[in-house]
């Protein structure tokens, strides 16, 4: 098929695509909702089979979370292509009562739609369009849908990382920006400072306390005075709290510290740093818990390379496919530190990701099943 008639292809399935989005978007699917999670993963392997494909699937228990599930596809002895994403949302139970699945115009809304539940059913399309047309893709394929991504992949990292060691390229479908694929995610770090200092009466003897909260507000001057916006490099305290009561010289005060980075040297400094906290007033104890969380994914030249590909496979079919780096991780950072490229942010073009008016754009359905299914064809 030439990429014209497989843009038509899809063109001519949106129907059924836009059903298969609407039902897996239907079963609501909260990170730590282990019966649901089940659920929706019990739906994606019987859409997986449906295409009458020989599959191998693996479902991997994860306690508290639900299923991973791996889908490995055209067996052989090159290097797979990897398509990776989650089943899990930040959406709780009932959210789809605020944004309920439908379609207004050109944006088709739901929770988990863009995020990235429309991601899923472009990666089970590929397959059904292979197993129709009786194509094959240039290398094996294995799917990777983790169910703990939204609340750091605690449980998914060791399961994807197995998958991604001997992957050639991984194909990962977290929303685009603004339809631009993602070349670039800062990596995170995530800490908790708390502050123990010496409650008193505020008002008899307040000489006799230490405050906790002091203590915290001067350790967040110094931890916002890490701030390197030209290293690319941002910390940011989140959420703070302490104290108990008016009258009392507090005892206890505790913040959350959100800290990203474009280079893994800049987290190592980092790190060091924000664990070298020591208190102004020795009265007072400081301690620091927390690590980095997700590596950055940094643009490198295979990566660019894997980016050129895409974009040519686009332009195939006159579709214009542009880049971006963002801020946020995703878990295509872990498979980027591996060494693996990763091209990120394939899903469909939409916007919302994590809020009640999240949606995807209908007209852009059949350009990314197109794109993807050519790209993993070459
Ligand atoms: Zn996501």
């Amino acid at each position: 098929m030439t990429p014209h008639e497989t843009l038509e292809y899809f063109k001519k399935r949106e129907s059924e695509m836009i059903d298969a989005i609407r039902e897996i978007v239907e079963i609501e699917s909260p990170s730590y909702d282990v019966e649901r999670s089940k659920t929706v993963v019990r739906w994606i392997e019987n859409e997986a089979r449906k295409a009458g494909l020989d599959l191998d699937i693996e479902r991997v228990a994860a306690e508290d979370f639900g299923e991973h599930l791996v889908i490995r596809a055209f067996p052989g002895d090159a290097k797979p292509y990897l398509l990776l994403g989650h089943s899990d949302t930040v959406h709780p139970v009932g959210a789809n009562e605020q944004n309920p699945t439908r379609i207004e115009g050109d944006k088709f809304y739901g929770c988990g739609i863009f995020d990235m539940k429309s991601g899923i059913v472009l990666m089970l399309e590929a397959l059904r369009y292979f197993a129709e047309t009786g194509q094959r893709p240039s290398r094996p394929i294995t799917i990777f849908l983790s169910c703990d991504e939204e609340v750091g992949s605690y449980s998914g990292r060791p399961v994807l990382e197995k998958e991604a060691a001997n992957a050639e390229a991984c194909l990962v479908f977290e929303p685009s920006a603004a339809g631009r694929v993602k070349t670039g995610r800062k990596g995170t770090g995530m800490y908790v400072v708390k502050a123990i200092g010496v409650p008193a009466h505020a008002g008899l003897d307040p000489e006799k306390g230490a405050s906790a909260i002091l203590e915290l507000s001067r350790q967040i001057e110094r931890l916002n005075s890490f701030n390197d916006l030209e290293a690319g490099t941002t910390v940011n305290v989140c959420t703070a709290r302490g104290g108990t009561t008016t009258n009392v010289i507090p005892e206890h005060a505790e913040c959350t510290v959100d800290v990203r980075f474009s280079s893994m040297a800049e987290a190592a400094r980092m790190d060091a740093a924000i664990k070298a906290l020591r208190p102004f007033d020795e009265r007072v104890s400081v301690t620091v818990l927390g690590d980095v969380n997700r590596p950055p994914m940094e643009r490198t030249d295979a990566v660019v390379a894997l980016y050129e590909k895409a974009r040519a496979v686009a332009a195939s079919f006159d579709y214009d496919l542009g880049e971006t780096q963002v801020g946020g991780a995703s878990d295509g950072n872990f498979v980027g530190a591996l060494g693996v490229p990763v091209l990120d942010g394939l899903g469909i073009t939409g916007d919302g990701a994590h809020t009640l008016h999240e949606h995807i754009l209908v007209s852009d359905i059949a350009n990314r099943a197109a794109l993807i299914t050519k790209l993993v064809s070459g």
